[in-house]
């Protein structure tokens, strides 16, 4: 097995992520040590109790110290929080990253706290389940998806090429992209989808017909879909949509338009327009699973590799 990348790797948060992660680090033997921490006492015991790291921490300060390399694995909105207590303890040549699903917001919360001599490289693994905690992690999450690096002003390039031979450790394909494109990229593939899954299992909720079973006991692919999505981590996503806000109300705008030709279709009988539509929209499909970023089986997001999305 080849020598690791990083001497030690600290992860800060010990949630879905952080344990995917030292999962598929000790995987390939890709960190020395690692460190982690998580903010209340019952994540940490559940880490330790588990051997998910090497050594668990009472605060991000201690994991973070003398650590190669910083991973913020915490919500969007607590990202600023973590960066300031780590700064002090930061040991120059160290590169601090993260995993937050939305970017510019992420980079203006944390590269104010960055010392000199610090690299700060944010990146955001296109990988998760509806899952999260401690013990949610396994070693594949990252198998053959997407890891978008997003360096900031002046990132090193040795710095940012260790922390892409990570995430390939890891099983990821490794693409490089600008900030505000990585936001609006997934305000179309992730935000505003899982927005309207939100809305749609809402809406079944309050026609108060979910309890009433008929809706669960008769859920098709469509609806039971919707509601996995709609299981997801309502801290993680409220941080997304409060972040990601602009791009997220630009994509709903266009797709609301889009509801409303819809809309008018059916009313008006335009059995054309919604042929045409379902047609354009089942060549996306293929083509996704043409890239190699879903299976044809049609297991309705039941399977361990299907349950996976991008966060
Ligand atoms: P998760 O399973 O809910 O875990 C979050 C972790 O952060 C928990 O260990 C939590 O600790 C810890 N935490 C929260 N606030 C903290 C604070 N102030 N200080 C220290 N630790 C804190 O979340 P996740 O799914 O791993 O998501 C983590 C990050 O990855 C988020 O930024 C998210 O946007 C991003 N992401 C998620 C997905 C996805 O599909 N889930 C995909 C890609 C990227 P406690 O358990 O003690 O509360």
């Amino acid at each position: 097995m080849s020598a690791p990348i990083y001497g030690r790797v600290a992860l800060i948060g010990l949630g879905l992520i952080a344990s995917s992660m030292a999962h598929a680090m000790r995987r390939a033997n890709l960190a020395g040590e690692i460190t982690g921490h998580a903010r209340s006492a019952a994540t940490r015991e559940t880490a330790a109790e588990i051997g998910l790291v090497d050594r668990v921490c009472d605060t991000a300060a201690e994991a973070a110290d003398g650590a190669d390399l910083v991973v913020l694995c915490v919500p969007v909105g607590a990202m600023e929080a973590v960066a300031r207590e780590i700064a002090p303890v930061l040991k120059p040549g160290a590169t601090v990253s993260d995993v937050g699903s939305v970017k510019r917001a992420v980079i203006e919360a944390v590269a104010p706290h960055i010392p000199e001599g610090v690299h700060f490289i944010p990146a955001h693994p296109l990988a998760g389940t509806e899952h999260s905690g401690p013990r949610a992690g396994f070693a594949e999450l990252f198998d053959n998806r997407w890891c978008l690096i997003v360096p900031v002003e002046n990132s090193d390039a040795a710095a940012t090429a260790r922390l892409s031979a990570l995430w390939e450790g890891m099983g990821a394909h490794v693409d490089v992209m600008d900030a505000d494109h990585h936001d609006l990229v997934l305000a179309v593939t992730s935000h505003t989808p899982h927005l309207i899954a939100y809305t749609m299992v809402g809406v079944a909720d309050d026609l108060r017909r979910v309890t009433d079973s008929e809706v669960i006991k008769y859920s098709a692919a469509g609806f039971r879909d919707f509601t996995r999505i709609a299981a997801s981590d309502p801290t993680m996503w409220r941080d997304v949509f409060l972040t990601n806000k602009e791009a997220t109300l630009e994509i709903l705008g266009r797709f609301t338009e889009e509801l409303f030709a819809l809309q008018r279709a059916i009313r008006t009988g335009d059995g054309d327009h919604l042929h045409d539509y379902f047609t354009r929209t089942r060549a996306i499909r293929r083509g996704i699973i043409e890239a190699g970023q879903d299976t044809a089986a049609p297991d309705f997001g039941r399977g361990a590799a299907s349950a996976r999305k991008e966060g």
